[in-house]
């Protein structure tokens, strides 16, 4: 078992009421809960884009809460109707029926790809994966994962084991049966290959995987469209086809994470894994699925979904506050055509960052699909040394300017980009100038 050194945050020279806080929050809130930024920032309340600390001081969030405010913060319409349904259902546990779980599972069934679907409601991205890792068990009656190195999944013991990412993984692991094939990290390809020519190795390797670790049977592949922690991390648009035509050839199906990637996010479609033509046979989803209230659902095929027989239950998955968040949610990201806006302004801002990278030093990759863009930062463009350092001073630096960025990768060297659906073209026009300013100040 290891420890980890964790990185104490700095809290000194703060004003008192901000001292006070942190004094606290290092007494009452447990260390492995960390903070952004030097002096992280104490949040009084939010309105659309605009995050307000104790201090009045402004910012934008263009991480919109760990890509999870899919519409805007404290959205109008969504609180009206969560308030009515608090006056009038707050809790019944599922040993009850309501009509809210059942009629938000039949929208998530027509808009997920594929036939015939059905819904276990749940609080959290990893209790989705935890579900969806047991049924694929129990339906195939194998165990082996198949999952994939830089991925996240989760924080209990299951799920940090299936994560490729030290940093996440406070236990040795202990399950056994999870397999980390290679990620399709083109810009840092881990067979030092390059797409189209390198002819997709990575994906054709887990047929050697599953041949050679695994009795040639498997229970699942969980992959994430785009891998969220691990950095943006996009797949080349062929990559999923392969993988899973050779998952499927071994039994295994598809456990797809659309914990970041799904309601609208990667533009265009629903679901992150639309834009590769494929119907998973598990989805998860969490995060912007209620615009920030706990909520997740694993989303399966009838006939997988219907060997989950046994005694299971989520005392709050279903929770009617939830369903009301996730309804809205549905409903404004249609209304206001968030698909499509999503995927336009997602393209301005990925070629608006594309041209920043022609004439900067240190930005070593660029990529993204929607509202869902990185940028990756080196020491030296041809070395690809990554810098965590940088991607620290880029986060500062734009945060001073009122900007907060999100930060990923195994390297700790990723900025991630992720602000609410509901945004103009002049909120990222005014980021994209603050990224700019930001930029120029690191040598
Ligand atoms: N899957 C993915 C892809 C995630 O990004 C996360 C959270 N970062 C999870 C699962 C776990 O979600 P939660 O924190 O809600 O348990």
């Amino acid at each position: 078992m290891k420890t980890h050194n964790i990185k104490s945050t700095n809290f000194n020279n703060t004003n008192d009421i901000s001292n006070q806080i942190y004094k606290d929050h290092k007494k009452f809130i447990f260390p492995c809960v960390l903070n952004y930024y030097q002096k992280p920032i104490i949040i009084k309340k939010a309105k659309n884009l605009t995050i307000t600390d104790i201090n009045n001081k402004e910012y934008l969030d263009f991480f919109g809460g760990i890509v999870t405010i899919s519409l805007n913060h404290c959205n109008d319409e969504l609180n009206k109707n969560i308030i009515k349904q608090i006056n009038t259902l707050g809790h019944t546990s599922t040993l009850y029926i309501t009509n809210n779980a059942i009629n938000v599972a039949k929208q998530l069934s027509k808009l997920t790809p594929g036939q015939s679907k059905k819904c276990f409601f749940s609080n959290s991205g990893t209790e989705a994966n935890e579900t969806a890792i047991m049924l694929a068990k129990i339906y195939t009656q194998c165990n082996d994962i198949i999952a994939l190195r830089h991925g996240y999944s989760g924080r209990s013991q299951l799920t940090t084991d299936i994560t490729g990412n030290k940093s996440w993984k406070l236990l040795d692991t202990i399950t056994p049966g999870i397999k980390h094939a290679h990620a399709p990290y083109c810009y840092r390809c881990p067979m030092k290959l390059t797409y189209p020519a390198c002819n997709l190795q990575c994906a054709h390797d887990i047929k050697e995987l599953i041949e050679t670790a695994t009795c040639g049977k498997i229970a699942a592949f969980l992959a994430e469209p785009i891998q969220g922690v691990g950095g943006f991390i996009v797949p080349p648009d062929d990559y999923f086809q392969t993988a899973i035509k050779i998952i499927r050839n071994y039994g295994g199906v598809f456990i797809c994470d659309e914990v970041q990637t799904g309601l609208g996010r990667t533009g265009k479609f629903w679901l992150g894994i639309e834009h590769n033509n494929i119907n998973p046979e598990i989805i998860t989803m969490a995060k912007g699925l209620a615009n920030g209230f706990p909520a997740a659902v694993t989303i399966a095929d009838t006939k997988i979904a219907n060997v989950f027989t046994g005694l299971s239950i989520s005392t709050f998955g279903g929770n009617p506050i939830s369903m009301a968040a996730i309804n809205s949610t549905l409903n404004i990201i249609q209304k206001e055509n968030l698909l499509y806006k999503s995927f336009k302004l997602g393209n301005y801002f990925l070629n608006a960052i594309k041209e920043m990278q022609i004439h900067n030093k240190f930005i070593g990759d660029v990529r993204g699909k929607g509202l869902m863009l990185a940028i990756e930062l080196v020491e030296n463009k041809l070395t690809k040394e990554p810098s965590p350092h940088k991607t620290n001073l880029l986060m500062e630096y734009c945060k001073n300017e009122g900007i907060l960025l999100g930060k990923g990768g195994l390297y700790n060297n990723v900025i991630r980009i992720a602000p609410p659906m509901l945004i103009s073209k002049n909120d990222i026009d005014f980021a994209l100038k603050k990224i700019e300013i930001s930029l120029n100040k690191i040598q």
